[in-house]
């Protein structure tokens, strides 16, 4: 088993360039996904791990020796790919000895793993069939026994499940997320997909344009985002954030509507040279609400009497288990995640309320968060 220590890699194809000065630990037996939009520089960073790519600049450690200049074959990753990569004529066994039998393991041994391996995955049923004869979920089995029976140091995965139908691909990343803690073995995993990422991972290293912006537990990665990609590249129905203008050091100027800056956030924002702001809000964390309910007295209450303001539903997105609202205030449309129970149709007049600890504040020209 071995942690894996990438520092400074840069690598570029012709001119572009797919990763520049990663910085990444990864601690022995830890799971991480690194995540992204297409084109970030994901499947570069994996494949330099494996060497299947040399790096232009930086060093690479699997444990503690530097593997630069090794062969992908002496590196001890085990890899396994969006396609599977089986051999069509081989059966599920020889798929799985293949590695073992070109490393020269002894037959017996060979035997053993793959049968104990076959077990663990539950497809001892299948070992005499072809890869042909088997579903896109068993073939995912199959090509991750291959990579297990190696007992390697460290998995690489790049997208294994995305040819999974969604039904599939929900079991499968649980079960993968088991194994990978029953086996201790080191993994990076490569998705672009954040709710796989979210529900996998011990940390989610996230990637844009070859830079890494930030590398935490999920739950860090919801609730503290470094900046303004972060925040909306996680978190589904995606963050709202809006474009305001700082007056008089205390108030949140929207244009349609103005907030009190949130008492944590006055002192941050005043040392941030920050012009203006976005506001980001969560759809999960906005408060909806009826308008003008009175309480006994008659005084119309809300919940955050100087962060509400009011809205009208522009449309409904029921989800079943929840419903999202389209809400209108002035001319920004604002997303909010509400019960299903939530009652009201498009032209609904509603309050909208902007819990104080909720709300986040990236500065408009960096995009960097702010508190
Ligand atoms: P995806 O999720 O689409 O696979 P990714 O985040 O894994 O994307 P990479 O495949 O690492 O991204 O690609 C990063 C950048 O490097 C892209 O601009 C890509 O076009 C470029 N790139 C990757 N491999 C090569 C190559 N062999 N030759 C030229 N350019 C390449």
């Amino acid at each position: 088993m071995a942690r894996v220590e990438i520092k400074g890699l840069r690598k570029e194809f012709e001119g572009t360039v797919a990763v520049e000065g990663l910085n990444l630990s990864i601690k022995d037996k830890e799971f991480v996904v690194l995540l992204g939009p297409s084109g970030c520089g994901k499947t570069t960073t994996l494949r330099c791990v494996a060497g299947l790519e040399d790096a232009d600049a930086g060093e690479i450690y699997i444990g503690d020796q530097l593997v630069n200049e090794l062969d992908p074959k002496d590196r001890n990753v085990a890899m396994v790919f969006q396609s599977y990569a089986l051999y069509p004529h081989m059966t599920v066994y020889g798929n799985m000895a293949f590695p073992l039998e070109n490393a020269r393991v002894a037959e017996r041994e060979i035997n053993e793993r793959v049968n104990r391996t076959a077990r663990l995955l539950q497809i001892e049923a299948l070992l005499s069939r072809k890869p042909a004869q088997l579903s896109g979920g068993q073939r995912q089995r199959v090509a991750l026994g291959r990579a297990i029976v190696r007992e390697p140091s460290v998995f690489l995965m790049d997208e294994p499940l995305s040819n999974l139908d969604a039904q599939l691909r929900v079991h499968m990343r649980a079960e993968l997320k088991r194994l990978q803690k029953d086996l201790g073995v080191t993994t990076i995993y490569v998705t672009h997909d954040q709710v796989e990422a979210m529900t996998m991972a011990d940390r989610v290293a996230l990637m844009n344009k070859g830079v890494l912006q930030q590398c935490e537990p999920p739950r860090i990665m919801y609730d503290r985002p470094v900046n303004k990609f972060c925040a909306s590249f996680i978190g589904s129905p995606p963050i709202n954030l809006i474009p305001c203008d700082v007056r008089d050091g205390g108030t949140l100027d929207a244009g349609d509507f103005h907030i009190p800056i949130p008492e944590q956030l006055v002192g941050p924002l005043q040392e941030s040279s920050a012009d203006g702001v976005f506001l980001g809000i969560r759809p999960q964390d906005l408060h909806v609400s009826h308008e003008g309910v009175p309480d006994a007295s008659g005084v119309v209450v809300y919940r955050f009497p100087s962060s509400s303001v009011p809205a009208e539903v522009y449309t409904t997105e029921p989800l079943g288990d929840a419903t999202i609202l389209d809400l209108k205030v002035g001319d920004k449309l604002l997303k909010a995640l509400v019960a299903a129970t939530f009652e009201g149709d498009a032209g609904t007049k509603v309050v909208i309320g902007f819990p104080p600890e909720r709300i986040h504040l990236f500065d408009r020209g960096s995009g960097r968060a702010i508190g």
